[in-house]
This record gives structure tokens, sequence and C-alpha cells, in this order.
């Protein structure tokens, strides 16, 4: 029987005609490995870019939302399980080519269209399809990533995606190992290095409370050698799926550990909790609010003041990282 190794991710499953690999999205067919269910979406949805969570790309602005289903990973905390871990061949889908989604995406005023919903790198050839169609109307194309792809994929995704953000849940192969089921710290450390290099990438940390909370201060120090100017996302990570008995995180701890990260990196964020007072962009020359959001609980936040004068601090001059400047949602439409 012909046997053929997927090169989407290192789970590296080894593919035999009819059976598919430990995501069930792809399968062997005519000697290739191929998509099981290409421009199949489970979802697509407006959001502002700020809830998913960008908060230095286009601020303010509003982005078509869109993911499939089925994952490389098995995180025992998993807040989206229903559509990460349900068969792939049995969910209820959108048929559409990428035009279409384009098309939705123009008429519903966004500026950008985002694969968050599950992992892009399980539907890879069809995100990348929909960022190649979203750059050709003049739109931006960005994703959501657990970091788990192969280097010759996390390069692929640096040419199509202008954005990413990437969950960078530990540095420790042995928490990869025992709560998200693949040996994949050096490898989301490597395609870190790979994105930061070929796009605008923000980061991630769901944190655990006694369990990955420890790990706040090299995290930080980890970004910082990459670039410093990256923003770090912490969420709260409510416990969920497999996890749900656990303590829920302690918003006034990780607040401490967090404060000690700051000299490590200027822009760390604070989200999934309503009120959060890590939520605005502050100058890390003279401390001044540039941005101004608002945490209205769950992912992210919502923009409600934006103070740059061009790129740069308006009181001290120091350059801020944001990209493509402000984009108010009530001026898109026109790309
Ligand atoms: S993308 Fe899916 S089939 Fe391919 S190696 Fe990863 S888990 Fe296996």
């Amino acid at each position: 029987m012909h046997t053929m190794r997927c090169h989407y991710c290192d789970q590296g499953c080894n593919l035999d005609e009819g059976k598919t690999g430990i995501c069930g999205t792809y399968h062997l067919s005519e000697g290739r490995v191929l998509e099981r269910f290409p421009y199949r979406w489970s979802s697509y949805f407006a959001s502002h870019i700020e809830s998913l969570p960008f908060f230095h790309a286009y601020p303010g602005s509003r982005a078509l939302l869109v993911g499939t289903a089925g994952c490389n990973a098995s995180c025992r905390y998993c807040s989206n399980a229903y559509v990460a871990r349900t068969d792939p061949a049995t969910f209820r889908y959108f048929q559409m080519e990428p035009e279409a989604l384009v098309r939705k995406a123009r008429l519903a005023s966004c500026h950008s269209i985002i694969f968050g919903i599950n992992e892009p790198t399980v539907s890879f050839p069809s995100f990348r399809d929909l960022a190649l169609a979203a750059h050709a109307a003049g739109l931006q194309a960005g994703c959501l990533t657990n970091g788990c792809m192969t280097g010759t994929v996390a390069e692929e995704m640096a040419q199509v995606c202008d954005f990413v953000n990437l969950s960078v849940k530990s540095l420790s192969e042995e928490f990869y190992r025992d709560y998200i089921g693949i040996d994949a710290a050096k490898t989301v450390l490597r395609n870190l290095k790979t994105l930061a290099a070929g796009c605008h990438v923000e980061v991630t940390t769901p944190i655990i409370q006694s369990v990955n909370d420890i790990e706040i201060p090299e995290i930080a120090a980890f970004i910082r050698s990459i670039d410093s100017n990256i923003p770090w996302h912490v969420f709260r990570l409510l416990p969920e799926y497999e996890m749900k008995d656990e303590r829920y995180p302690d918003i006034e701890e990780i607040t401490s550990l967090l404060t000690g990260a700051c000299k490590h990196l200027p822009y760390i964020y604070f989200s999934n909790f309503a009120g959060s007072q890590w939520t605005d962009t502050r100058c890390p020359s003279c401390g001044r609010a540039v941005i101004t959001r608002i945490s209205p609980g769950g992912c992210g936040a919502k923009l409600t003041g934006y103070h740059l004068d061009g790129d740069r601090c308006p009181t001290c001059g120091t350059k801020i990282p944001v990209l493509g400047g402000h984009r108010p949602w009530d001026q898109e439409g026109t790309a």
C-alpha cells in the first residue's frame, strides 16, 4: 500500500490511501497529500481586529474572521474544542470559493480577512488561496496560529500574511507534551523567529494558574530576544474542556508577575476579564497612553482612543510600532 508523510506540521503523519492523519483534514489521493474539505468554512463573521487580538495592526479596523474545523494539537484546556476536536468529516460547512469570501468581507466593510477559528495549518492550501484572493482585492490577510507547522509552511505563511498572532504556550517541551499533545516547543520558537522576520507578529500566551504562570518572566525575555517591539497578549485562561476542574487564574497574582516582566517588554497586554487595566498602549519613554482600549471581558479589547502623531508619541516623539496606522471602522469599505 502506498504511504506518504504529510509535510504540513511536525506531527509528520504517515498517510495511507483512504486514511487521514491526526487533524483529519488531509488525505492521500492519487499519490499526493491533499485537503479533504477545500474551501469549506465552519464560520465567517466581522469583528473588531482588537478582539482577535491584534493591537498593533490597523487599529480600529474591521476584519472578517474565518475558520474551518480540526486541529493538529490536542490542548487539554482547548476553549474551542467543538470546532477543533470534532471529526471534520461530520462538521457542517459553508462551501465558498475564496473570491466569494472576499466579496463578503468587502460587503461587511472589512479591511482584512483573518483565519482564526481553528488552526490554519490544517487547511493551509485553502487559507493560502484565500489570502492571495484578499490581496488581489486590496484587502490584508492574517491568521492566529499555534505555530506547530513545519519550517516550510511557516515561511509560506510569512509570505502570504500581513500579520500573524502566534500562540507561545510555554518554553518547555514537557509542557507541550503534557498539555498540548505535541512536542513542539522548539518548533514554535523557531517558527516565531521565521514569522517575525517576514511579517508583523504579535504573541499570545494562555496562562494556567500554577502551571505556566511561573514562566512569565522567561517568555517575556525570550520574546525580547527576538524583537522587543513584539506585542505580547497574556490571556487569562478560564479552565475548560479536560481542565474544567482547575483553579481560575488569579488576576492580582498574574498582574504582579506582569509588572516585573515589563522591564523586558514594553507592550504587554492582559485580557479575558472585564475592566483590565492592561489594554492601553503606553509610550515606553514617557508613559503616555497613546492608544486606549477597554476590556469588556473575553479576548482582546475595543479601541477607545488613538492619539499617535503619525507613528510617534505626541508628547515625547518616541516611535511606536503600529502596522498601517489607525483605520476607523466607519471609514472602511473603500479598499
Ligand atoms: S497537518 Fe494534520 S495530517 Fe498533516 S502532519 Fe499535521 S496533524 Fe498530521
